[in-house]
């Protein structure tokens, strides 16, 4: 495939290009990466990749994230657990 794309996908926040792989590092819309980036929930200790939903993130000026942690379903539980408990300090 032809990397020379006409479409460009661009943060509407900081205009990182995700389409070139740039995301801002303190940006909410770019969320810690481009078009892809690794499981956020496990931190990737599974090897899955979350790809970005664009018209979401643009429309909310948040990252979002279409993927699913491969971990086992008690391993997720465990995990989804603990961020709550950070959350709540
Ligand atoms: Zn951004
Ligand atoms: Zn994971």
């Amino acid at each position: 495939m032809s990397v020379k794309d006409e479409t460009t996908f661009q943060c509407s926040s900081c205009q990182a290009n995700w389409s070139a792989g740039e995301f801002g590092k303190d940006c909410d819309e770019c969320g810690g990466g481009a078009l892809k980036r690794n499981c956020t929930l496990c931190n990737s200790k599974c090897d899955s990749i979350y790809l970005r939903a664009i018209i979401d993130s643009w429309d909310t000026h948040e990252a979002h994230w279409n993927g699913s942690c491969k971990l086992p379903e008690e391993e997720k539980q465990k995990l989804i657990a603990a961020r709550i408990y950070e959350a709540q300090g």
